[in-house]
């Protein structure tokens, strides 16, 4: 099972082989975490992300990661689900998203990959749940990723993702 850290900071200064951002189905670039992914990547990404999207909620595609300084190699995109009360499958959608990014990974032999809080920014999807749907899905995933790393932005969102890494009664 791959090794999973917690820790504070941005998922652009991540020293891994993937990194992941929480992407909108077009894949030119958004705000939050995609802002600052496309910021360090460059204009490159955008035009890569262009010729294979749409990418779907619940779905993940690569791109290269252009002028992000190796080791990363690859950027993943995914794509959240906008939250709308929970009854609209958003939490097997986001799940969906974890997965996903981890078998785009396994199909690049990535060994390491760093993670943003998918869908809490202004897809509004609630943090400790999204927290604990991250953890669960990724402790449940048959992978060959040796090292997942859940990247938070501030510290309560550290504190909800050290809180599910804790837990051993998490759903998948
Ligand atoms: P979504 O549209 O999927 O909700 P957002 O980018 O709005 O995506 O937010 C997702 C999460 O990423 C939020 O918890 C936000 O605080 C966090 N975030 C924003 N910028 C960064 C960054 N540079 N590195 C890591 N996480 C970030």
């Amino acid at each position: 099972m791959a090794l999973i850290e917690v820790v504070l900071g941005d998922i652009a200064d991540e020293v891994v082989d993937a990194i992941v951002t929480a992407a909108n189905e077009s894949l030119l670039g958004g705000g939050g975490v995609d802002w600052a992914v496309h910021s360090a990547a460059g204009p490159r990404l955008a035009q890569a992300g262009g010729a294979i999207a749409p990418c779907l909620p619940g779905d993940a595609k690569v791109t290269p990661a252009f002028d992000l300084d190796p080791p990363v190699k690859y950027v993943i995109h995914t794509v959240g689900p906008v939250w709308d009360g929970g009854a609209y499958g958003e939490a097997d959608t986001l799940a969906s998203c974890y997965r996903r990014c981890l078998q785009v990974a396994d199909e690049l032999g990535v060994r390491g990959i760093a993670f943003p809080a998918i869908a809490t920014g202004v897809y509004g999807f609630p943090s400790a749940l999204a927290a604990r749907i991250a953890v669960a899905t990724i402790k449940s995933a048959q992978t060959d990723v040796a090292l997942i790393r859940l990247v938070a932005f501030d510290q309560t969102a550290y504190d909800l993702l050290v809180e599910a890494t804790q837990r051993d009664d998490l759903p998948a």
